[in-house]
């Protein structure tokens, strides 16, 4: 049996990416999220084992020393990595498994698996992702032009991405069955296909 799909999905934050996966996951019930470890402390409604592992920092410093994180990052002061283990499981059992990280996480993770689908999902446009970051409400504007900045720095790094996917508002949906359509062409990709063309010349 042939490993599964490493799919990495990365986008600013207002990009949507959080409900794409949520809705992606929903189409394809046996894709498989990684869950990943992270030192912030969790939000209301977050749960430690489904959103994040919380762990301290000594603990996440501890397990990059063990060689139990794949790729890691730190964001806003916050260490944030993708544990091992889960990740050679799923892809060795054939699943597909899909990652939500960062830029940086996201590079790290092709060197190591130059097989991994990248995507970057954005906002159609600057104004759009402005409106969705002050709709979160009460951030001043000195944050919101942090937030930006720090957007369109990510959304720069989209040429080192193999996909970009848009995320249009009320769309979201479509934004998820445009990423099903990108991972289910990767799986007729002719390398992933040499199996079945092999065995036309068997014996
Ligand atoms: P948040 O704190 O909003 O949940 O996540 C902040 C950022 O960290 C998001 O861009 C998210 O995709 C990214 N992130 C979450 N988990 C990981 C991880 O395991 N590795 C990396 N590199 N980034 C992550």
């Amino acid at each position: 049996m042939s490993n599964g799909i490493l799919m990495v999905i990365s986008g600013p934050a207002g990009s949507g990416k959080g409900t794409a996966v949520k809705l992606l996951r929903e189409r394809i019930p046996e894709l498989a999220l990684s869950v990943s470890a992270t030192t912030r402390a969790p939000r209301p409604g977050e749960e430690d084992g489904v959103h994040y592992y919380f762990i301290s920092r000594e603990e996440f410093e501890r397990r990059i020393a063990a060689g139990e994180i794949l790729e890691y990052t730190e964001y806003c002061d916050n260490l944030y990595g993708t544990p091992a283990e889960a990740v050679r499981r799923v892809l060795e059992s054939g699943k597909d498994m899909v990652l939500e990280i960062e830029v940086d996480g996201a590079s790290q993770i092709k060197k190591k698996f130059p097989d991994a689908v990248t995507v970057m999902l954005i906002p159609p446009d600057g104004e759009t992702l402005e409106a969705r970051l002050r709709g979160r409400g009460t951030e001043t504007d000195e944050v919101i032009e942090w937030r930006m900045a720090r957007a369109r720095e990510e959304i720069a790094l989209s040429k080192d991405y193999d996909y970009i996917a848009v995320s249009y508002d009320g769309r979201a949906d479509e934004c998820a069955a445009d990423l099903q359509a990108i991972l289910k062409s990767e799986h007729y990709r002719q390398s992933r296909m040499t199996s079945v063309t092999d065995a036309f010349f068997e014996n």
